[in-house]
């Protein structure tokens, strides 16, 4: 029986690409995913058929996925950092289960951006954080921002991905005014695009400060809990730990 794995790359570099992702491309017979993913791994496994596709195309690319299973062939259906986390792994499932196709999925974990981000600012998810993405395609944006509210108040640090695209520029300009209910607007706030890829920049600023920094597709921006600071240019969230 033929396997789709579905595949997270991690961030951007094949250093943080766990070995078990490079494991499933190399037996798969192809490889599905996003232009720019393709792009990023194209160069390291030469021999591999790639069937790049659009952005916005998930349920075509599963669909293509299914499709070449059941001609007989492994696919590699691939997604950025973890493929579970506003990445392919749910829709392939919906997919197969709909159509009772006999295939078996494999879902394959990643270095998501968070994880990426965050070592790259310090140590700021040392504690309870709520991932929330701020891209209402798929979700009412009246819940996008219930969410933000609700990990405002419960005092999580917060990740926010898609935090800004042309046509929606100024979802994050209420996220922090719903943030600035619950939490002082000097608490620390972590920016980061492009982690751990070559044109990788980040910035550490504060609530009140944030807005003034590039935002885009490419970033993650970690807004920190009441007890975040920072110290030599890192942004600590502790845990409680004494230290003598
Ligand atoms: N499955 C991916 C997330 C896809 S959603 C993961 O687990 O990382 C796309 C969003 O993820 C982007 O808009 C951005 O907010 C974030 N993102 C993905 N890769 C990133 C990177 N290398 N640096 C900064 N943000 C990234």
């Amino acid at each position: 029986m033929s396997i789709i794995y579905v595949v997270g790359l991690g961030p951007g570099n094949p250093g943080d690409m766990t070995p078990r992702a490079g494991d499933a491309i190399k037996n798969a017979d192809v490889v599905i995913g996003y232009n720019t993913y393709i792009e990023l791994i194209r160069q390291y496994f030469p021999q591999k058929e790639f069937i790049p596709s659009g952005m916005t195309r998930e349920v075509e690319r599963c669909e293509l996925a299914r499709k070449k299973a059941l001609e007989g062939k492994n696919v590699a259906l691939v997604s950025s950092g973890d493929s579970g986390i506003y990445g392919m792994a749910g829709i392939m499932l919906e997919v197969v289960n709909k159509s009772s196709s006999d295939i078996t999925v494999e879902v394959v974990p990643g270095i998501t951006a968070a994880s990426a981000a965050a070592s790259v600012l310090g140590a700021p998810i040392m504690h309870d954080f709520a991932v929330i993405s701020l891209s209402d395609l798929m979700t009412p944006l009246d819940l996008i921002y219930k969410r933000v509210e609700c990990a405002a108040e419960g005092d999580f640090v917060i990740c926010l991905y898609n935090p800004k695209s042309k046509n929606r520029s100024d979802y994050i300009n209420k996220a922090a005014d719903i943030i600035l209910k619950h939490r002082n607007k000097t608490t620390p706030v972590g920016i980061v695009r492009n982690a751990a890829r070559e044109d990788q920049e980040y910035f550490i600023t504060t609530i009140e400060e944030m807005l003034n920094y590039q935002i885009d597709m490419f970033t993650v921006v970690i807004i920190g809990n009441s007890n975040t600071y920072v110290e030599n240019g890192k942004m600590i969230t502790p845990r409680g730990y004494k230290i003598d």
